[in-house]
């Protein structure tokens, strides 16, 4: 099998790293990621200048590396137009630093990578973590290389775009798992504005809504101490359900543990 890891922290993040070293086990890893952090850039396309590609080969001597002056969207197009010669089986994107739920997923560059692969007729798993030790991001990893396996093995479809939320509990304390949909709307936007001696700025400030998520939503689950496991396929793209096995969320925390 053979992996395309990307993410949108950047070439350097501990968490594309952590993803590598779990995905490594069972399959070989290709990685393109942007040169710097990208988050929240969405399914932003770069077409007003060129990309320009670096090969790197310090970082794991046996991944074959590349970072890209552009976004996580461009990586994996670069990587799967041009780049990689043999084909993919599957794109992981992550581990993100910080959880993408709910309106999140719409501007995560880390979801926007996973579905550019998806749209691509690849599966796809965008993965996140509220917490980035090692131990949350081995285990964030380790949860990312089973789903992995499960589409290799077709327990589930390989038409398929999961997002993956961690909540910010050592694994040992992690509840349980849940098949969720994104929550709608969780964010107060607002806009603070400043002078800086020389001009006028803006910063644009997020902050979590109040209100209790609905049953069954990403947030949801992990205010409750779950693992998230979101099919955006079906929500954003209003596609049939697929095929989730009944005792997946139990077999991964079997496995897990
Ligand atoms: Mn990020």
């Amino acid at each position: 099998m053979r992996i395309l890891v990307t993410n949108d922290d950047g070439i350097f993040a501990d968490g594309l790293w952590a993803l590598v070293k779990g995905l490594k086990s069972i399959a070989q890893v290709i990685v393109v990621a942007p040169i710097k952090e990208q988050s929240a850039v969405g399914t932003a396309v770069t077409l007003s200048q060129p990309l320009r590609v670096q090969k790197v080969s310090l970082i794991v001597p046996e991944v074959e590396t590349y970072s890209v002056e552009g976004t996580p969207s461009d990586c994996v197009i670069l990587a799967l137009e041009k780049l990689i010669k043999n084909k993919v089986d599957m794109v992981v994107s992550g581990i993100n630093h910080g959880l993408n739920l709910g309106d999140d997923a719409l501007i995560s560059g880390t979801v926007s990578a996973a579905l550019q692969g998806y749209l691509r007729g690849f599966p796809a798993l965008a993965i996140s973590a509220a917490a980035v030790d090692s131990l949350q991001l081995d285990n964030a990893a380790k949860l990312a290389t089973l789903l992995a396996e499960k589409v290799a093995s077709r327990v589930l479809p390989s038409d398929i775009l999961l997002n993956i939320n961690l909540p910010d509990l050592p694994p040992a304390k992690i509840g349980g798992a849940q098949i969720t949909q994104l929550a709608s709307r969780s964010h107060i936007d607002t806009v603070e504005e400043g002078n800086d001696g020389r001009r006028q700025y803006y910063w644009l400030l997020r902050q979590r809504m109040g209100k209790a998520a609905d049953n069954q939503t990403d947030i949801w689950a992990v205010e409750r101490g779950d693992i998230s496991i979101t099919p955006l396929h079906t929500s954003w793209l209003n596609r049939s359900a697929p095929a989730i096995p009944d005792n997946l969320c139990a077999h991964l925390l079997h496995e897990l543990r």
